[in-house]
């Protein structure tokens, strides 16, 4: 691998990942261009769906923490800088079974990091989250750190403010290949019927549910599976100063997240293994009616003032790892390819530090991101 100096770095696939790492590089004034198969800001890839949750108190474990604090002043920072909010700090619930192991992750995360969690009783909550039905046993938290992310929003200013930085950007440019022949990199793209080559020191494929058509090498260690997010039409209250985002663990199939109405209702994912995609391109807009009528039960027993039924259903996609954690590492074929994918439906809100440590292996071929748990070894 060849240290960047001022050199030159390709970043392949302009979606979460790759918008962050465009405006790290060019605002650490490296010569930066973005590939990206589409415009900016679609809804196709990892990131569709209008809304993200942020969380300190994690329940995937306590190890996150600095990296969440490090991404919630960062949204911060490239929110003050674009203008507009991309993280609303409107807190984060975790509701459920004191013996859920999710919840009680919760609660541990808590204590060793003493964070600013509040511990709710069942009368104070149905006071200010009148929304939720509590079931008797039902654990209620509120994550004040948390907040509710708009992802397209991010994904846009972001691009914006590292074109202002200096980065390069081309759009509907899919990407066919990267070579390496060890002193640098060559990226052969499409536009059309056009394929042109671009020469550079390194690239990073960041290309979400497409990782594996990009790097076939990682179909072993990341699946691309299908989401299916639906919206439920609200009248008021249900917005994000009265309805924050969170998760529900309440036993059998009521366990989902929850996303405040922005605009398009309040948006429900119902956590149950989800189906694999074989092909990102042809993402199976079709949800059988039996799903929607499991997500519909599930919300009439616990958020009882929504409708029956939802008015919107759409697909997603995003790419998991065995262990729910992503890959962020060397390319094992190609020494001057940087690799981050996998991120298992929890990647959006840690895009920031993610895109710092990437740039640090960049740079030196180290970083003091704590990100051992996302090296691509640790799946083989
Ligand atoms: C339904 C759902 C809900 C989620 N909820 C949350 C949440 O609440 N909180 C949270 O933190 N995370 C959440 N996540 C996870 C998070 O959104 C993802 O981890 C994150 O968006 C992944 O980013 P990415 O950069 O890997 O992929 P993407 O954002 O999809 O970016 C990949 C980009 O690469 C482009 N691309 C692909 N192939 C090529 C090519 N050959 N040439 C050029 N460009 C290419 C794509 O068009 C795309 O723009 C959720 C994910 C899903 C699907």
């Amino acid at each position: 691998m060849k240290p960047v100096q001022q050199s030159s770095v390709a970043v392949i696939g302009v979606g979460t990942m790759g918008s962050q790492l465009l405006h790290r590089l060019a605002a650490d004034g490296i010569a930066v261009t973005g590939f990206e198969q589409f415009d900016i800001g679609h809804q196709r890839g990892a990131a569709g769906g209008e809304t993200r949750i942020f969380r300190v108190a994690y329940k995937e474990g306590g190890d996150y923490v600095p990296l969440l604090r490090e991404a919630r002043t960062a949204w911060q920072e490239l929110s003050a800088r674009a203008g507009v909010p991309l993280l609303e700090p409107c807190g984060a619930m975790t509701i459920g079974s004191a013996e859920d192991p999710d919840v009680r992750t919760v609660a541990d995360v808590t204590e060793r990091w003493g964070l600013d969690v509040e511990r709710l009783d069942h009368r104070e909550a149905a006071r200010r989250f009148p929304q939720h039905r509590l079931f008797p046993d039902d654990v209620v938290l509120l994550d004040r750190q948390g907040g509710l992310l708009h992802p397209q929003r991010a994904i846009v200013e972001t691009t914006l403010l590292a074109e202002k930085a200096g980065a390069r950007l081309h759009t509907g440019a899919i990407v066919e290949d990267v070579t390496d022949d060890g002193n640098g990199v060559a990226v052969h793209f499409r536009r059309g019927e056009e394929v042109q080559v671009e020469k550079f020191d390194q690239a990073v494929v960041c290309t979400g549910p497409w990782i594996t058509r990009s790097v076939p090498v990682l179909a072993r260690d990341i699946e691309i599976r299908r989401a299916v997010l639906c919206w439920f039409e609200t009248a008021e209250n249900w917005g994000p100063e009265r309805f924050p985002v969170g998760i529900r663990r309440s036993g059998g199939e009521n366990t989902f997240s929850f996303f405040p109405d922005v605009g398009g209702g309040v948006k429900i994912n119902l956590h149950v293994p989800k189906s694999i995609v074989d092909d990102p391109d042809v993402l199976d807009p079709v949800v059988a009616p039996d799903y929607v009528a499991r997500v519909s039960a599930a919300v009439s027993r616990c958020l009882p003032g929504l409708p029956s039924r939802p008015a919107e259903v759409r697909t997603f996609m995003e790419g998991y790892t065995a262990d729910n954690h992503g890959v962020i590492g060397r390319d094992p074929d190609r020494p001057n390819v940087l690799v981050m994918g996998g991120f298992s439906g929890h990647g959006f809100k840690l895009a920031p530090v993610f895109a710092r440590a990437a740039a640090e292996l960049l740079r030196t071929g180290r970083t003091d991101v704590p990100i051992d748990h996302l090296s691509l070894s640790r799946l083989r």
